[in-house]
């Protein structure tokens, strides 16, 4: 393949505002494709990276939760055909090592070596700045940038019919909602489930939670406006944790018990503390939030006890294969709901913004939709 070009949003330094740049593409290895990104959402990981929280060598372009269109397949890949739409996953990972082959390919150890590192397998990035300089790729992805060269692996094939711009989002927040209820808790038909937090995750995790039959699914969040949305997407019981405690309300709702199942998705400590204090003996605690790796946290030992289990929760357990169709095939049928998780769409130059208005709290999902390519 000849070296393209492509607009990307390139981070240069922690704390700095993003640039975009012309950046240069290729050539495709073995096994890679090359993808037209048309739509990719804004995510707190990435935030994250931009604060200094998350390490990833600099320049990189950043960017997750993307979906587009194959335009070209480097040699030996044919599970994909140039024009399929596909959603980026951002979990690349061996296949062979013990976690892989243990099917936890999250803990992927080649993967989570090379994270930091934020280039591909081989040690190399595809992409690089207009003065050669190699551009690093946030989880060998890279999905603030018009074109990107991922692993096939990573590009996972969705109905025609699908919008992007709606699709890009199951491949970060809705994946790990929609999995930690589904897959990692494995809520069951009438259960009492508990979701701490109405960002995009937690709405996902709220849906997921009623598509798997909870009899009853409280939504938890300080914002009226968030709560109202985590409503209209099944939450039977709305708690504004400033006026009612969490846990009182779950008991109330369980003959005294608690919930059979809790999802944090708000990553703030008291979100953690509320999630032991209100799931029942021997019931389920997913965490899918997450605080800064330095920070500590402290619990009363009592809310540990009683044969609860934890676990901590990165990608929802997330089978990209087969998880990102389903879902999608889900939401053409009208059962899950990704239309309301949109807050904005915006363009690549506004991604500086966007970022701050995540947050600030105002966006659940701000969408950058990359307009028609320039022929490279
Ligand atoms: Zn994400
Ligand atoms: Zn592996």
């Amino acid at each position: 393949m000849s070296i393209r070009t492509a607009r990307a949003a390139v981070l240069r330094q922690v704390g700095q505002p993003m640039r975009v740049e012309r950046i240069t593409l290729g050539p495709l290895g073995p096994g890679d494709v090359l993808v037209r990104v048309k739509a990719a959402s804004l995510c707190h990981t990435d935030l994250e990276v931009i604060e200094g929280q998350l390490a990833c060598t600099l320049p990189a372009v950043l960017g997750h939760e993307a979906a587009g269109v194959v335009a070209a397949l480097g040699a030996g890949v044919s599970a994909l055909a140039v024009g399929d739409p596909v959603v980026l996953s951002w979990n690349p990972h061996c296949g062979q090592c013990f976690y892989c082959e243990g099917g936890q390919p999250i803990l992927c150890t080649q993967y989570l070596a090379n994270g930091p590192k934020a280039a591909h397998f081989d040690g190399r990035t595809r992409l690089a700045c207009d003065d050669g300089t190699p551009l690093h790729q946030l989880m060998y992805l890279g999905g603030f940038s018009d074109y990107v060269v991922v692993p096939a692996q990573q590009a996972v094939k969705v109905p025609a019919e699908m919008p992007l711009d709606r699709a890009c989002l199951l491949g970060c927040a809705v994946m790990t909602g929609f999995g930690g209820a589904t897959r990692v808790a494995r809520v069951q038909w009438g259960q009492v489930v508990m979701v701490i937090g109405a960002g995009a995750v937690g709405l996902a995790a709220v849906q997921g939670a009623r598509l798997a039959g909870a009899a009853q699914v409280i939504a938890v969040d300080p914002n009226p406006a968030r709560r109202e949305m985590a409503r209209s997407l099944g939450a039977t019981v709305l708690c504004d944790p400033a006026t009612q405690d969490p846990a009182d309300l779950a008991r109330a709702l369980t003959a005294g018990r608690g919930a059979d199942v809790v999802l944090e998705a708000a990553g703030v400590l008291a979100g953690f503390r509320t999630s032991m204090e209100a799931v029942r003996p021997g019931g389920q605690v997913v965490w899918l939030g997450k605080m800064g790796v330095t920070e500590e946290a402290s619990f009363r030992w009592g809310s540990l006890m009683q044969e609860k289990r934890i676990i901590r929760s990165s990608y929802g357990g997330a089978r990209p294969q087969q998880d990102f169709p389903a879902m999608a095939r889900a939401y053409l049928e009208g059962t899950l709901q990704l239309d309301s998780l949109v807050t904005a769409r915006i363009r690549l130059e506004d991604i500086n913004e966007g970022f701050a208005a995540l947050k600030r709290g105002e966006a659940i999902r701000s969408v950058i939709i990359f307009e028609e390519a320039a022929a490279p």
